[in-house]
């Protein structure tokens, strides 16, 4: 246990401050400020060991928790990675990424703030590069059998690193010309920076799993030809549909989904251009949806220079502290301020879109839009709220509907559930012999840790299949799993 009287001795949560929000948005690096390891070790005392530890649950993952805050109380850190790794490939990812489920469970949480998990977390993993713990797996025997993963999101990586290391030979497939998927082109330096993907990438390369980019399976190479070549095919592919707003004036220059608006913005990271073509400088910026994808516009907004930027949501406020209605330790929907709301903008909630206006010349000028109330119905207009915005750039992030449909799925053929997300069996199979199948492109839309845990439960599946016996990848969650909301 970390320290049995920790929790008494420290209540108060700790974490790294934010840079300075006039100094961290002239740049795109990540928000935070370094964070003395003392700290971390003393918040990690906090960890109670509870007999039951309900975050293993929370955590998609089922991250042996308490087992690293002791380790980390107990300056063992190298050991802490360990265990750590035993759950999750990319700790990196998630330990900045998540919105960490494990803390709304924890038992500490029930009257005290949660043990700040996801920092622990993050704390272990980024000293574990610096001191060089990280080092490639490769495995001991090679079972001469192919393996084509088809995307390099969280999932298809996470699958790939378990199937190299249990010995297959495996390609990761890549219609984009970088390996990443939503971690590389959707999510902002200033969430992630690109340095922790590319150091992974180095990492697997040296395991021996081989990456592909530039080729966009269905077209550059048909599926029966990809089945034909490999012994197994992991569809990873992500939910990519995405949904858009039928509304007059969509066709309107200025009118743009946000998947078009943020991977330039990446992409000027990354050198491709000196600057954005879809670029918020001086402009009125509305971004439409208020999740993850939406804040990331809004960041991304700031750093160009808008001249404002309001986010709009047709749900009401989320309330600030847990509902009865969603009890501990369930994970809760409260309203957020994520880092790119400190930056500035204003949030307005309960409005729908009615029109885009133009200016007579082809582009966006403003937004009518409406208030709404929620009834057993759907959302119903109030009365007279009618009014307009300023517009020059909008950017839809309403959430995808599911994976493409056209190309591969179609080539196939594999079935499908009644929202259009391939269907898996306990084992992530598919309809369709040898092909199987993990993270957003069956689960739909979702989040990096559960991709990551389905794609280490579908290497699982994998190896079974090509071994024809048993595995010893472990499986983190079953493709039904939901989380505790
Ligand atoms: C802007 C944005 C911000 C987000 N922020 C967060 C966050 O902060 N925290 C969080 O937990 N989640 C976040 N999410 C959700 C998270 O990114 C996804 O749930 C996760 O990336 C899904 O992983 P995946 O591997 O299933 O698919 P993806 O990451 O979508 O990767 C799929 C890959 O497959 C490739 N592909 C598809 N079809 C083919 C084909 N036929 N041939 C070759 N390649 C193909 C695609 O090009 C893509 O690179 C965010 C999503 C968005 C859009
Ligand atoms: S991956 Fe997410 S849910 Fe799991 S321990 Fe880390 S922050 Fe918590």
């Amino acid at each position: 246990m970390a320290d049995p009287k920790g929790f008494l001795k420290i209540t108060e949560r700790e974490l790294p401050a934010h840079r300075p929000v006039d100094v961290r948005i002239q740049d795109w690096r990540e928000v935070y400020e370094d964070f003395d390891r003392g700290t971390v070790t003393k918040q990690a005392s906090r960890c109670m060991d509870c007999g039951i530890p309900f975050c293993h649950n929370g955590c998609p993952l089922g991250n042996l928790i308490p087992e690293w805050n002791s380790l980390v109380h107990g300056h063992d850190w190298a050991e802490a990675i360990e265990r750590l790794h035993a759950t999750n490939n990319f700790p990196e990812f998630t330990g900045r990424l998540c919105p960490a489920p494990c803390e709304s469970a924890c038992v500490l949480g029930i009257d005290q703030p949660a043990v700040t998990i996801k920092n622990v977390e993050v704390s272990i993993i980024d000293r574990a590069w610096e001191e060089g713990w990280v080092k490639p797996l490769p495995p001991a025997v090679r079972t001469g059998k192919t393996v084509a993963v088809v995307g390099s999101g969280p999932a298809g990586l996470a699958a790939a690193q378990q199937l190299t290391r249990a010995g297959h030979d495996v390609t990761v497939y890549e219609r984009a010309d970088r390996i990443g998927g939503l971690l590389r082109y959707g999510i902002p330096e200033f969430k992630m920076e690109k340095r922790h993907i590319d150091r992974r990438i180095a990492q697997m390369t040296a395991e021996g799993t081989t990456f592909r980019t530039g080729v966009d399976i269905g077209t550059d190479i048909t599926a029966e030809r990809l089945r034909a070549d490999h012994d197994a095919v992991v569809l990873t592919g992500g939910a990519t549909a995405w949904r858009d707003l039928p509304v007059p004036g969509r066709e309107l220059a200025g009118v743009h989904q946000a998947m078009e608006y943020l991977p330039q913005a990446n992409r000027v990271q990354f050198g491709d251009y000196d600057r954005a073509p879809l670029n918020a400088e001086g402009k009125h910026v509305i971004v439409i949806g208020g999740g993850d994808t939406g804040a990331d516009c809004v960041g991304t907004a700031h750093r160009q220079g808008a001249a404002s930027v309001t986010q709009l949501e047709i749900m009401p406020k989320p309330p600030a502290t847990r509902p009865d209605s969603q009890p501990w330790p369930t994970m809760p929907m409260l309203y957020k301020v994520t880092s790119a709301h400190e930056e500035g903008g204003k949030r307005i909630y309960s409005v729908n879109t009615l029109e885009f206006l133009g200016d007579g010349e082809g582009n966006v000028r403003a937004l009518k839009l409406v208030e709404v109330r929620r009834t057993d119905k759907g959302f119903e207009p109030v009365e007279g709220t009618e009014r307009e915005i300023p517009a020059d750039l909008v950017t839809l992030a309403m959430g995808f509907v599911g994976p493409q449909k056209e190309g591969m799925i179609e080539q196939l053929g594999v079935d499908l559930d009644g929202r259009g997300n391939v269907v898996r069996d306990a084992d992530y199979r598919t309809s369709v012999e040898g092909v199987y199948c993990a993270g957003d492109m069956g689960r739909g839309q979702s989040l990096i840790v559960w991709a990551i845990a389905e794609g280490r439960s579908a290497a699982a599946g994998v190896d079974r299949f090509l071994t024809g016996a048993g595995s010893d990848l472990p499986v983190a969650i079953a493709p039904t799993a939901r989380p505790l909301v």
